[in-house]
């Protein structure tokens, strides 16, 4: 198996030729043409920036964007999938010339199958919306993130979205039961499944889930549904160290038969920006090393409240917690949640800044963190960093900043720091934003070579134009 890249490197499209088929071809939806494209679609929260568009295309159904992918396929013109545009990592940028392919009008959910207890619901439909149709139907939906109300489903699938819940339920892949997809040559692929098991040979639906709509472009989904939940107890503790909070985990874990859904870890220095920059009243004084979110949903919470006390008195008896505040009522825990949400804010305080989204092993988290911490004191004075994440997963997210403006070179040099203690961890450059534009460099840090040369194989199987998001996750 050889590396080289797609085709379309060395094949340059017409894009005036491009732009008159695209207008001439009937039953394609709405194309607006480069100069109409209102800002927004100019790039996705990360601010990355990409080339001029050549034209948006706004398909309503599977069928027409079935038409614009088989004509910028045989015109070799790039084309850039785009659902909510809350990715942080470059993958919806434009890409010079490229026909833009917005889902927002392919939004809506189409069934939901209570004895399977499945949904099924078109590309480009808000998660939140899912969530609350979900909520309605006396279901729950499990993935959750912060951009919930912007971001699509689609988009979801293609990052392989994690968010707040994955301790418990798994991330997007885990959630997603079957798909359909267009391929970039306009193949409508339909995997419409709705069992849990079908091992009827290879499940392709895995092609489409992570892979940053650079295999094609996921234009429905059935999505695994789980039992309602009506609330949960909810506690922010403070932990003497690292192990001990990770004791406390797995203590919870089990006495609670693996119904722990969010174990969100923030250190010390997090809290404090958050109680003060973020302006989020402190449950707990911001003394201690670490402090930890610990959320039990549940579909009666209040059945549960003595054996989850019961966790935290034999914590507390261990010495693994130092202090805790349990929520007495559901505003309670938006305030515990709010701590953990305030990152907005605190961004705009670091600013400018670089955010990291790493995994590790749990055990080697605090090595991780600690490396990085001393990297920072050691080789770049003035600048700082706050530490928080889904630890319960091994992700660790990481703000630094404020960068001096040098051209990004000390930009650069963090990263470099950053992620070469990440691959000595054996850890992951992305833990769940993705790759996209932005880590493109760093990629294989975490990726052998074997690893990277079967990816590009599949790439040219699929798109052996490389007409679908060029340049995203695997470089040019
Ligand atoms: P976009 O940003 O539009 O696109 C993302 C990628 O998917 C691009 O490569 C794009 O080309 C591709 N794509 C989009 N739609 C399709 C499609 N239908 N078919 C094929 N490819 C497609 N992420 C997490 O994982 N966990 C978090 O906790 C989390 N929290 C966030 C909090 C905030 C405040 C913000 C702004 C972002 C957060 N994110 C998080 C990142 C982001 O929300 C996710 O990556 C999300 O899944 C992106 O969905 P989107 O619809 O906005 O996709």
């Amino acid at each position: 198996m050889n590396g080289a890249a797609p085709e379309m490197a060395t094949t340059p499209w017409n894009p005036e030729e491009m732009m008159a088929a695209l207008r001439r071809e009937p039953g394609i939806g709405e194309v607006l043409p480069g100069a109409d494209i209102d800002a927004r679609y100019q790039s996705d929260w990360s601010g990355e920036q990409g080339g001029a568009p050549l034209a948006l295309a706004r398909p309503r159904n599977a069928a027409e964007l079935s038409r614009v992918l088989a004509l910028c396929h045989e015109g070799r013109c790039p084309v850039v999938p785009q659902g909510g545009l809350t990715g942080l990592a470059g993958g919806a940028t434009p890409v010079e010339g490229c026909v833009l392919v917005s889902l927002e009008r392919m939004s809506g959910i189409v069934e939901i199958d209570a004895a399977s207890a499945t949904m099924t619901v078109l590309a480009g439909t808000p998660l939140q919306v899912i969530q609350e149709a979900a909520q309605a139907a006396g279901f729950f939906f499990a993935l959750d993130l912060g951009a919930r109300g912007s971001c699509q489903i689609g988009g979801n699938i293609a990052t392989n979205a994690g968010g707040n819940r994955v301790i418990r339920y798994g991330m997007a892949r885990d959630l997603v039961l079957g798909l359909e997809a267009v391929l970039p040559d306009g193949t409508i692929l339909s995997m419409m499944n709705k069992m849990v098991k079908n091992n009827a040979g290879p499940d392709l639906k895995h092609l489409f889930i992570g892979t940053e709509g650079t295999l094609g472009i996921v234009t429905q989904a059935v999505l695994r549904l789980h039992p309602g939940v009506s609330g949960a107890n909810t506690a922010l503790v403070a932990a003497p160290d690292f192990d001990s909070a990770i004791r406390l985990l797995r203590h919870a874990q089990q006495r609670l038969s693996g119904q722990v859904s969010a174990f969100e870890v923030m250190w010390q220095d997090y809290y404090l920006a958050a109680t003060t920059a973020g302006g989020i009243p402190a449950p707990l004084p911001p003394t201690h090393p670490l402090y930890v979110l610990l959320d039990v949903q549940a579909a009666a919470p209040e059945e549960d409240a003595a054996r989850f006390e019961s966790v935290l008195e034999h914590a507390l008896a261990e010495g693994w917690i130092a202090d805790a505040a349990i929520a007495q009522s559901h505003a309670d825990a938006q305030g515990f949640w709010a701590l953990r949400d305030s990152i907005s804010e605190m961004l705009r305080t670091f600013a400018p800044t670089i955010n990291f989204d790493v995994s590790a092993p749990i055990s080697r988290i605090e090595e991780c963190v600690a490396r990085m911490q001393d990297a920072l004191a050691r080789e770049f004075p003035g600048v700082r960093a706050i530490y928080f994440g889904h630890v319960g997963d091994g992700n660790v997210h990481i703000v630094v900043g404020p960068l001096p403006e040098d051209g990004h070179s000390t930009e650069k040099r963090i990263e470099t720091a950053f992620y070469g203690i990440v691959r000595s961890l054996s850890g992951s450059v992305s833990a769940e934003h993705g790759i996209g534009l932005h880590k493109r460099p760093w990629l294989h840090y975490s990726r052998s070579e074997a690893e990277l040369s079967l990816a590009r194989a599949l790439k040219r199987a699929l798109d052996p134009r490389g007409i679908m998001n060029p340049g995203k996750i695997l470089a040019p």
